[in-house]
């Protein structure tokens, strides 16, 4: 039988191993009683739901240049900031990221909240981003449970049931590890374990300071657990894209519905996205579908975009979407998926 893992050992693993992010304070400041800035801890944990540490650095720091506190943030044009935050996915977050900042400048004079009831009462704040929050920049007691602390305990403890059935057993398993002291370093040191060392496929068990107390490494099946319910397959849906270019380099685009996928950005006239979509050009012009097709995967559902390009001589009535100048257009403000059909349709043999 194996002993209770102790937080102690983790912690004094984690201020030798503590990865360098921008937005964390190094274990050894941390010890000294500096504190995260609970606008970095909220932006980058936002940032970092279905993204990587890799993909979230770069928007961490223009976000924290070009608006460096929460004010600062809130009193931001919509646009600047569905703008700023293309290209990272999941758009919904960009769009309860202002209403988030908006609040905490509203409501609570610019200042979070420390406590997890009122830090949950702010949009596209959960229990994971507001226990962060709580733990990382304010010391509360409170247990952060992410993929990476879920797989850490699943073997901790080689729990069989499968995910998502285990999640109430490893929040629990996860709360009752976590210590009164430490808590924000201890939040992290678990993050960080599960990141770097209890890796997915092929855990580094030699590293781990709680090996002599996991029954997944003494048993020898850490890599198969946590046990995962089978996903269902998902469908694909087909749309048709519209590019349009005038003759003076302007570009057709159209801002997408606030609610919906990729709501309030950018991106080009096209069909709804389903099994079998309607051609209803947004023009009146000559089409050329392009051979190639846009792939993409949703969280539910790969998509399947026939793209049709046209060159107008002059303006012509549009039934949708608007004209921007060539100037002003950044195809970096696109969705990834946008992105993918201005890469093609401007793909040089293409042309
Ligand atoms: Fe993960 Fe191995 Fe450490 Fe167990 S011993 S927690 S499986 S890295």
């Amino acid at each position: 039988m194996c002993d209770q893992p102790r937080s102690n050992d983790l912690l004094n693993w984690y201020d030798q191993n503590a990865r360098v992010l921008p937005w964390r304070i190094a274990p050894a400041l941390s010890k000294r009683g500096q504190r995260a800035d609970p606008y970095q801890v909220w932006l980058s944990e936002i940032m970092l739901q279905q993204t990587t540490v890799a993909a979230v650095k770069p928007y961490f720091l223009k976000f924290t240049s070009r608006w460096p506190d929460v004010g600062a943030l809130a009193a931001a044009q919509d646009a600047d900031v569905m703008a700023a935050w293309a290209g990272l996915g999941y758009y919904a977050r960009a769009r309860n990221l202002l209403k988030c900042a908006r609040a905490v400048a509203d409501e609570h004079n610019g200042v979070f909240p420390q406590e997890l009831s009122a830090l949950l009462k702010l949009p596209g704040v959960g229990p994971y981003t507001a226990a962060a929050i709580s733990a990382i920049a304010f010391q509360k007691v409170a247990t952060v449970v992410d993929g990476n602390v879920e797989r850490v305990m699943a073997r901790l403890y080689a729990v069989q049931t499968p995910l998502p059935d285990a999640k109430p057993e490893l929040n629990q398993k996860a709360a009752a590890l976590t210590p009164p002291v430490r808590p924000g370093d201890y939040a992290q040191a678990v993050m960080d374990l599960g990141a770097t060392v209890c890796t997915p496929k092929s855990p580094s068990c030699a590293l781990c300071p709680w090996r002599t107390n996991c029954r997944a490494f003494s048993q020898g099946s850490a890599a198969e657990l946590p046990k995962k319910r089978p996903k269902p397959q998902k469908p694909t849906r087909y749309g048709i894209v519209y590019y349009v270019e005038r003759a003076d380099g302007a570009v057709l685009l159209e801002r997408r519905p606030d609610r919906g996928l990729l709501g309030g950005m950018l991106g080009w006239p096209g069909s709804a996205w389903d099994d079998a979509p309607k051609d209803a050009p947004p023009v009146r012009a000559k089409w050329t579908t392009l051979p190639q097709k846009v792939r993409h995967t949703f969280t539910h559902f790969h998509l399947e975009l026939t793209i049709k390009t046209a060159q107008l001589a002059q303006s012509e009535p549009v039934q949708h979407g608007t004209f921007i100048d060539r100037h002003a257009f950044r195809p970096t403000e696109l969705p990834t998926v946008m992105r993918k059909v201005f890469d093609l349709a401007n793909m040089p043999e293409l042309g």
